[in-house]
């Protein structure tokens, strides 16, 4: 039998322990999906937004490979920590397989930064998606009138999305009671997002940036003249040149000049060729609005600042730049790059390939992609590893690796344990009068996991 661990159930993980039990050529693989949290499906169910239903049904497809016969899931088992090294893990298993995500935001690096009502993005979907670590997070948003988002990525869009919701909306989806009240007592009339380059530029999908336009009591607008000055919505054969979702972005956008804005309760703007350089604070030290200069396109895909400035007001301001991977203490680290160096998913130490520990997902390509983008990715890192097999099978393990985890001071929460939390959400959700709703924090998901 060869046994691998698996660390991570996001996406990346469960595709992985997917391809490793359901290939023919090496028979007898088991395989032990581990999560530092007690719940699996990693971005799934802590990043993807709450009113992305369609997305996020993707846990049904996960949920059937974590209930294959050769695969067992273990939450509430971190490793890199003292108690559970990344050398330990080795040497109860024949193989481990990182697939740990990006779990940092990046900073702006400007000053004003460490202002009161400056996040990251992140902070602000993982406490709505009740992600146990952001429960005392706490976003007081009954006084903050506008809000700016900074960054055009698919990131950006969903929290711009999930400030302008109305309540009756975020009532139907699974948020924990303290976001839904918070956002519900939100006093957020204005919502910018804000990007320092073009709109050919964005690197939002159409999808997601369309559904910007169809959201009840919203009014979506644009300013024509920033959209203007990108030469590929003003030259059709640049616009031509362009891959096919950016062209699409930009006929959305077009689309929206013709839009009249009216008198609804919220408004979203989307601008363009704004590169923030400030946050400025209030007399109260929190933050009052973002100062940024203009752009304009230097020719080579890139912008460069005019001089010119502008001031937003803002109550609340979130950075929405894109994720970073963090170091796992044993294991190299590309720090430029944010991820793992690896040869086709295998870890490389000092340059060469390591038989026995592998990279899969964000933090083997870094934070890019889409959920099925993982696919080929963790197929590549098995297939790897499957090679590996003959060699890697050639060690005795000294046991059950269970026993192992549990007499080092672990306790996990095996499937049963998830089920029960699961079970516990429906529960809370009917006595609410809502669907399911999730439980927010470290004691109540351990509570429920042992059906306390
Ligand atoms: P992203 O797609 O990399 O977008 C980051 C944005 O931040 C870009 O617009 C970038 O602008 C901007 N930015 C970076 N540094 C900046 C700075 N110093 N000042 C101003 N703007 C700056 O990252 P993301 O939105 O976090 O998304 C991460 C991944 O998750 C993506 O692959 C995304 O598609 C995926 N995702 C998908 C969905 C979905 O499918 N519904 C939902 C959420 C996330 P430049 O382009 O100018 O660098």
């Amino acid at each position: 039998m060869l046994r691998v661990a698996v660390v991570g159930s996001g996406p990346s993980g469960v595709y992985a322990a997917q391809t490793l039990v359901q290939q023919r050529e090496v028979p007898g693989v088991r395989v032990d999906v581990l999560d530092r949290l007690p719940c699996p499906y990693g971005l799934v169910r802590y990043g993807v937004a709450p009113d992305h239903e369609k997305i996020k049904s993707l846990q049904g497809s996960l949920r059937g490979v974590l209930e294959d016969e050769r695969i067992r899931f273990l939450g509430n088992v971190e490793v890199g920590g003292e108690t559970l090294t990344t050398g330990r893990l080795l040497e109860l298993y024949h193989a481990v397989v990182y697939c740990v995500g990006a779990a940092r935001d990046r900073m702006l690096g400007i000053p004003g930064e460490e202002l009161a009502g400056v996040h990251s993005a992140t902070a602000f979907v993982s406490w709505y998606s009740a992600h146990p670590d952001a429960a005392a997070a706490g976003f007081g948003l009954a006084d903050v009138r506008s809000a700016v988002v900074i960054g055009a990525g698919n990131v950006a869009v969903d929290v711009t999305r999930i400030l302008a919701r109305g309540a009756p909306e975020l009532r139907l989806t699974d948020m924990p009671e303290p976001a839904l009240g918070a956002l519900a007592a939100s006093g957020i009339r204005e919502v910018a997002m804000v990007a320092r380059r073009g709109p050919s530029q964005g690197k939002f999908t159409t999808k997601e940036l369309r559904e910007l336009a169809t959201l009840p009591g919203v009014d979506t607008t644009v300013l024509p003249d920033e959209l203007a000055r990108d030469p590929a919505y003003a030259d059709p054969a640049a616009a031509a040149a362009l891959p096919a979702v950016n062209r699409r972005n930009v006929e959305v956008l077009r689309d929206w000049t013709a839009h009249r804005p009216d008198a609804r309760a919220r408004r979203i703007t989307l601008r363009f060729f704004l590169r923030p350089v400030e946050v400025l604070g209030g007399a109260d030290g929190r933050v009052s609005g973002v100062r940024f200069e203009h752009t304009v396109p230097d020719g080579r895909g890139g912008v460069s600042g005019n001089g010119t400035f502008e001031d937003v007001d803002a109550q609340l301001v979130l950075r929405s730049v894109g994720y970073q991977g963090v170091p796992l203490p044993g294991l190299p680290f590309d720090t430029a790059r944010g991820t793992v160096p690896h040869a086709a998913g295998r870890v490389l130490r000092g340059g060469r390939a390591c038989v026995g520990e592998y990279v899969a997902g964000w933090i083997k390509r870094g934070p890019t992609g889409v959920i099925g983008t993982n696919r080929p990715c963790a197929k590549e890192t098995a297939s790897s590893l499957l090679q590996d097999a003959g060699a890697l099978a050639r060690r005795e393990l000294p046991g059950d690796p269970l026993d192992a985890l549990r007499a080092a001071g672990l306790a996990p929460v095996p499937w049963p344990g998830w089920l029960a939390i699961e079970a516990a959400e429906s529960s809370l959700g009917r006595s609410l009068g809502r669907r399911s709703v999730k439980i927010p924090d470290w004691p109540g998901l351990l509570a429920a996991a042992t059906g306390e």
